[in-house]
């Protein structure tokens, strides 16, 4: 039988009515703000109601460094969440929107995958409720009241060659990376160069992604920097009075968004920060709120653990003040194969000693999460034509470092295929071992927890930055933006800054090439190596195969 695509099984599924998931945790169908049949924002009323209930355990799905195609954190976290309701248990499944432009790409749909997905999968992955295009109009706004400011006199005395806040867009195209604006003469304003990236690269993702309320939320929004003046002093998007405009379009934005996986258990889905420039995790407010009403909430950070786990940690857990009981480490058996060496061609081929060196990339992925003081599991996320050798390799391998291998086939089973994950995540949230803490405190200086992050994440010698950037951080440090943690911006295929250095690689420095402020955000991002705001497309894009068939249905969709 051929195996049916995503978007077959999702067409597919038996949904509810999407008040019968919220009445399942307890949310009445008044606070209930239907998009549709088969998705809703909870009110702002339901949510205050909750403070003061106790909190469900927290559970971090993240994985060793991945192949291009992605190791399966979102299809495990939806297969777990589906698995734990499966053996009795309460659990809720929190993970990101979806950006539009990369699903004309070609990077496949973000709703997880095979068996173990969230629906409805076309919604999710296209305008869904709405949130993205919130936030592109609230980010737009403001580049508009800045260049409008300016063209009115300029009374903040912006000097135009240091706007630091430019437009965005949910598409890729790299066309937009680097424009002049204000051509056409007097009537326009002033020419300058300027440029777009993409929706999920703005801050007001991040701030969405982290505020807790609404009026955290303007503060935020408030607190960013949008300019600098000649003589180097910021201007805030406080100072143009954007802040209040701004709450206005992401009210609706900053609600939790309920939809359900294929099995019919309740999902959060919202905010999708980017995990290079931002912390690439799912809300704030949405984490907190499931907490309330599930006695299990799975979740998912973006890219490997070196990056989404560590910025899991040390931003959204530090500052939500949130405490992961277990956390799932990711495997593939590809995977493991590049990290043994292995090229991406010949991934097909059984291999079982490029595992076992490929073991080492997971080996010290363990080691790291350990040292966050939270007990982890290692779920291998089958996939066809895995051999038993292989797989045995990996449970061997993990034992032997003190923890547990669990082979998991939700992608072909949904939530079944992940009993036994299931029973261990369980046991291990339930034991009460974790004693999580960050992995550095808030006043070290910015540079030393970079450099911290660089020697005990990455197994980095040092991090090295030249005096201007060090500098810089000083002076962030003089303005009172020390105590924020930092976001690293780094190839997601190697714990080097070469995303050719597989497996466990040592002796290596970690160059930080810029840094950026996100002061509304709440952390100074340190960029290592390239990173892309705005992405192109592919020589062929998914898009020339996404097409309406002749009964309606979005074809070509993954
Ligand atoms: P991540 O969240 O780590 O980026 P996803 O869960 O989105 O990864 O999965 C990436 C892609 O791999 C999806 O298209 C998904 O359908 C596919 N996939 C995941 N697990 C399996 C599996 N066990 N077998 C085949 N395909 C899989
Ligand atoms: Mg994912």
């Amino acid at each position: 039988m051929a195996q049916k695509t995503d978007i077959e099984i999702a067409r597919a599924a038996d949904k509810l009515p999407i008040r019968e998931i919220g009445a399942r945790l307890g949310i009445d169908e008044a606070d209930l703000l239907p998009y549709g049949h088969d998705k809703a924002k909870i009110s702002q009323r339901f949510i205050d109601s909750l403070k003061g209930r106790p909190d469900g355990k927290l559970i971090l799905v993240t994985a060793i460094n991945p192949t291009p195609a992605g190791e399966g954190k979102t299809t495990t976290t939806v297969g777990l969440g589906d698995a734990i309701n499966r053996i009795g248990r309460r659990a809720a499944i929190c993970i990101r929107e979806a950006s539009l432009g990369p699903n004309f790409g070609m990077k496949g749909g973000a709703a997880g995958g095979g068996y173990a997905q969230i629906v409805p999968m076309e919604d999710m992955n296209l305008h869904f409720t709405g949130d993205f295009h919130a936030i592109t109009a609230a980010h737009n706004l403001l580049a508009a009241m800045i260049d409008n400011h300016i063209y009115w006199g300029n009374a903040l005395e912006i000097d135009t060659r240091r706007i630091v806040w430019r437009r965005v867009m949910d598409m890729n195209d790299r066309a937009l990376r680097q424009i002049t604006a204000s051509l056409g003469g007097v009537m326009n304003g002033f020419p300058r160069e300027a440029g777009f990236d993409i929706t999920v690269a703005s801050e007001v993702m991040a701030i969405l992604c982290l505020a807790t309320d609404l009026t955290d939320l303007q503060n935020r929004l408030g607190d960013m920097i949008v300019a600098y003046r000649r003589d180097k002093t910021p201007v805030f998007a406080r100072d143009l009075d954007a802040d209040g405009a701004m709450t206005v379009l992401l009210r609706d934005a900053m609600q939790p968004n309920l939809v359900q996986t294929l099995e019919n258990n309740p999902a959060f889905v919202h905010g999708g920060p980017f995990a290079n420039i931002a912390h690439g995790c799912n809300s704030v407010i949405a984490t907190r709120t499931a907490l309330k009403l599930a006695d299990f909430v799975v979740t998912e950070a973006g890219f490997g653990a070196d990056l989404g786990a560590e910025k899991f940690f040390d931003i959204k857990c530090r500052k939500a003040g949130l405490h992961p009981d277990a956390v799932v480490l990711v495997a593939t058996i590809r995977a493991l194969k590049m990290n043994g060496g292995v090229a991406k061609e010949d991934l097909a081929r059984a291999d079982p000693e490029a595992v076992a060196r490929g073991c080492a990339n997971l080996g010290r992925h363990l080691s790291n999460l350990k040292g966050f003081g939270v007990p982890v599991v290692v779920a291998i996320n089958h996939f066809e034509g895995d051999g038993d050798a292989e797989t045995a390799v990996v449970t061997d391998y993990v034992r032997q470092h003190g923890a547990e291998a669990v082979l998991c086939r939700h992608w072909a089973e949904g939530g079944k295929g992940a009993e036994a994950l299931a029973e261990r995540v369980v046991a291990l949230a339930e034991s009460g071992a974790s004693s999580f803490a960050p992995l550095y405190e808030e006043q070290m200086g910015l540079f030393d927890k970079i450099d911290t992050i660089a020697r005990r994440i990455y197994h980095a010698d040092q991090a090295i930055a030249d005096a201007k950037i060090r500098d810089q951080l000083h002076a962030w440090e003089a303005q009172g933006y020390g105590h924020l943690p930092v976001c690293m911006a780094k190839t997601q295929y190697s714990f080097t800054t070469d995303p050719t250095r597989r497996g466990a690689p040592t002796g290596h420095d970690v160059p930080v090439r810029e840094v950026r402020l996100s002061a509304g955000a709440g952390f100074v991002v340190a960029v290592c190596g390239e990173i892309m705001t705005m992405p192109g497309l592919p020589s062929r894009p998914a898009a020339e195969k996404i097409r309406l068939s002749e009964t309606g249905h979005v074809e070509g969709l993954f």
